[in-house]
């Protein structure tokens, strides 16, 4: 060994901070009986390793084959180097600060170790509801910069006692560097609080699991915000939280103790209860049983879908340990539980999240009856991540915890750009190098509290990953809060805008997730967005290459009759459809429960203030008022929503023949209209709007793109699964590719991303 001893710099990017990276890296130096030592800075880890060169390449190669379960190694690389300490062993040592190109790892599930020691009554850590470890535990949410050490944790201010010091202290440790480190002794503490704040004597988690059960609404801090929690049993606590919550119809998600106790609600394909236990935690919507809505009533009311998460914190783990009546051990873990919660977000009134204790006390002031809290600060608020399977594997609705800081993956490095989103379902984009950051959802831009948030989410991305863009992307709406901080910060930093057409972003996005470039088709089916022309776009078909689109087609517009009314409002667009039907006269009966509804008849008679749109969505909504499923929507979507419900009970049907017509690019679903204003049954009438819209798209790519073999599908549509699995079968069979967001929300929850890739392709073509 002695022959051959080589010196090496080695640099590790990726994430590899308070994911236990060095540690790991000192366990195999030891091993390998390398001398040198090891530290973390602002870059990712940095090593510095002498021994034999066999030895050293070893080290080498497993530094990414070998790296800990939390840890993504995106890069390696090593140089001959020349000394700097000539100890004998391996060490570790502190950290290094500076310009950081690192990032800090994801929250994560408590893990099983740690678990295990929750529920050992012999365990130091015993019902400690912080227990965490470098396996698992909070990261994005306490932390306030880089590199990931516990000065800038919310950790901060608490002191570790002499054991949790040693556990940190030892490299054989699971403990070693867990930056979080604490225990009931030294750490954070828990404390149940009545409505007005004060604190009550019982049993936090106790005293939680007693009020849930006498269907009190009880706020819980988790860990990028607090819950509202309350018995998801319980139909009046149901009730009473919808009506204090103001949110009339919102599925709300139920969290559960395992995959086995969701059995009587849910049916769960092949891979499902696999997704529920990824230590991420996504709430996953899962296709209902039809015993749930009267199991769960007013949880989920109307859809086929219930959404369903798992217990992540230490906290959550001992509400259903309490329900369990505290066994000792881990063996009811698996066991099916009846406690079934409902976990809200708690963010009233579409405001923010609520994230601080005093904050909770006043915002949440008239909701909650009481409060489980703790005295370990949220950093970053971040909500809870919500996605479904689909055949193509997990599909996100919503990005927020578990996700968030992870980089979507680029084909190639560019210049910094930031790009700041559209008005619906808002998140931020930076990139960096190859990598796309996409923010944790922010919300719908329509109050300032959310503005501010946003405005905030763009400061610490930027500081996170200490870039300065040089370029920033917006929505073509000139009105969106996004796009005017675009410009004002564009101007007040001197950089240049760049303005990206909705529908563009949308398959902007699902390309730059799947690495594709060149021109490729794209339909983009969704709500209404601003098009070059100024009008009111949504069904799309389009030609995007880089920086450019052509748009090849689009759905026969239809009049919008009172403008935005028309979109919350799906009796409106049954009613402009019935007068392009030149059923006009039908408007007043039909819709005689609507009090504008003979306005609405002389506006579209008259052409006054019905701007014509070529939204899917707006069709969706048409259909849903014309077979009497919704008249006016309780939340963004509705319509859709229980129209897809409908048709994926009801099951399979032959599409309407001659149900639509094409006409120079234009998709006109008239004929399917017409055959669904007479349809008497809304379960028949939505399964057949469905397979006929199935088929009229594939006709209407096959006609516009002849011989195309590869389509990005791309809006907030392409979440309805009826729709999804219709079309992926049918471009299947004739040998097309349908490319779907994976990792992006298809929904505008995504379209930031697609705003990078365009503003990235732009100043590559400079
Ligand atoms: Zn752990
Ligand atoms: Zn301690």
């Amino acid at each position: 060994m002695s022959e051959n001893r080589v010196c090496r710099n080695i640099r590790v990017s990726g994430v590899v901070q308070g994911v236990g990276f060095r540690p790991f890296v000192w366990r195999l130096a030891k091993e390998l009986g390398l001398a040198g030592w090891v530290r973390n800075d602002s870059r990712g880890v940095e090593i510095e390793v002498r021994g034999g060169a066999e030895q050293v390449d070893r080290l080498v190669q497993r530094l990414a084959e070998d790296a800990p379960p939390l840890a993504r190694v995106n890069s390696v690389t090593a140089r001959e180097a020349v000394p700097g300490h000539d100890n004998d062993g391996f060490v570790i040592v502190d950290s290094r600060g500076g310009r950081a190109a690192t990032m800090i790892g994801h929250d994560t599930a408590v893990c099983r170790d740690c678990l295990a020691e929750m529920f050992d009554p012999g365990n130091r850590r015993w019902r400690c509801a912080f227990t965490n470890c470098t396996n698992c535990g909070p990261r994005y949410t306490i932390t306030r910069g880089v590199p990931y050490d516990r000065v800038r944790t919310s950790l901060k201010h608490f002191t570790m006692c002499q054991r949790c010091q040693a556990e940190y202290r030892r490299p054989e440790d699971r403990r070693f560097h867990a930056e979080a480190n604490c225990c009931p002794k030294c750490g954070p503490q828990l404390f149940l609080l009545d409505a007005e704040g004060h604190r009550l004597p019982d049993d936090p988690v106790a005293g939680a699991i007693q009020l849930l059960r006498q269907g009190k609404i009880v706020a819980i801090k988790g860990l990028g915000g607090f819950h509202l929690a309350c018995d998801a049993r319980n139909a009046v606590a149901v009730a009473l939280l919808r009506e204090r919550k103001q949110r009339d119809d919102k599925p709300f998600v139920v969290m559960l103790a395992n995959a086995s106790s969701a059995t009587p609600f849910v049916q769960m394909g092949v891979g499902e209860p696999g997704l529920l236990t990824l230590p991420t935690r996504p709430a996953i919507l899962l296709r209902k049983r039809s015993g749930c809505d009267a199991a769960l009533p007013g949880v989920a009311p109307g859809l086929a879908w219930l959404g369903v998460m798992l217990p992540y914190t230490p906290l959550q783990f001992l509400l259903f340990h309490e329900a369990a009546k505290r066994p000792a051990g881990v063996g009811w873990l698996e066991r099916a539980q009846d406690l079934a919660l409902v976990m809200t977000s708690a963010n009233p009134g579409g405001e923010p999240l609520v994230v601080g204790n005093s904050e909770a006390l006043l915002r949440l002031y008239g909701i909650a009856d009481a409060f489980l809290m703790h005295d370990r600060d949220i950093v970053t608020r971040c909500d809870d991540s919500v996605a479904r399977i689909t055949s193509g594997g997990l599909q996100f609705i919503r990005r927020g915890r578990g996700y968030t800081p992870r980089a979507i993956r680029l084909p190639f490095s560019g210049p910094s750009v930031l790009a700041v989103g559209a008005w619906f379902k808002n998140t931020v984009c930076v990139t960096r190098g190859d990598e796309a950051f996409l923010s944790q959802h922010i919300g719908d831009l329509d109050n300032a509290a959310v503005c501010g948030f946003h405005e905030e989410t763009v400061a610490q991305l930027l500081k996170l990953l200490s870039v300065e863009p040089a370029i920033v992307a917006h929505d073509l709406h000139p009105d969106f809060h996004s796009t005017r901080f675009a410009t004002g910060f564009a101007q007040q930093r001197r950089l240049p805008l760049l303005g990206v057409q909705h529908h563009h972003a949308h398959a902007a996005a699902v390309l730059a997730e799947h690495g594709i470039q060149g021109a490729t088709v794209a339909m983009s089916l969704d709500g209404v967005g601003i098009g070059t022309d100024g009008g009111a776009w949504g069904g799309e078909l389009l030609c995007v290459d880089g920086e450019r689109f052509e748009r090849l087609g689009y759905l026969m517009p239809l009049a919008l009759p009172g403008g935005d009314r028309a979109a919350h409002e799906p009796w409106r667009m049954a009613a402009s459809v019935l007068h392009k039907l030149g059923r006009g006269e039908e408007i007043v009966e039909r819709f005689a429960d609507q009090s504008a509804a003979s306005a609405v008849a002389q506006m579209l008679t008259g052409g006054i203030n019905s701007p014509p749109t070529s939204s899917m969505g707006r069709i969706f909504d048409a259909v849903a008022g014309l077979l009497g499923i919704k008249s006016v929507m309780l939340y963004e979507g509705q319509a859709a929503m229980l129209l897809e419900s409908l048709a994926q009970r009801y099951g399979d049907i032959l599409p309407l023949d001659q149900g639509w017509r094409i006409e120079r690019g234009c998709l006109d679903l008239l004929p399917l209209l017409r055959a669904l204003a007479d349809e008497r049954s809304p379960e028949r009438g939505a399964a057949l709007f469905h397979a006929t819209l199935v088929a009229a798209l594939d006709d209407w790519v096959r006609t516009v793109a002849p011989g195309e073999k590869t389509v990005v599908g791309s809006g907030g549509c392409f979440l309805n699964q009826v729709l999804m699995r219709g079309l992926r079968n049918r471009f299947g069979a004739q040998g097309v590719r349908l490319i779907e967001a994976r990792h992006v929300p298809p929904n505008d929850g995504g379209v930031a991303v697609g705003q990078a890739w365009v503003a990235l392709q732009h100043l590559m073509a400079r």
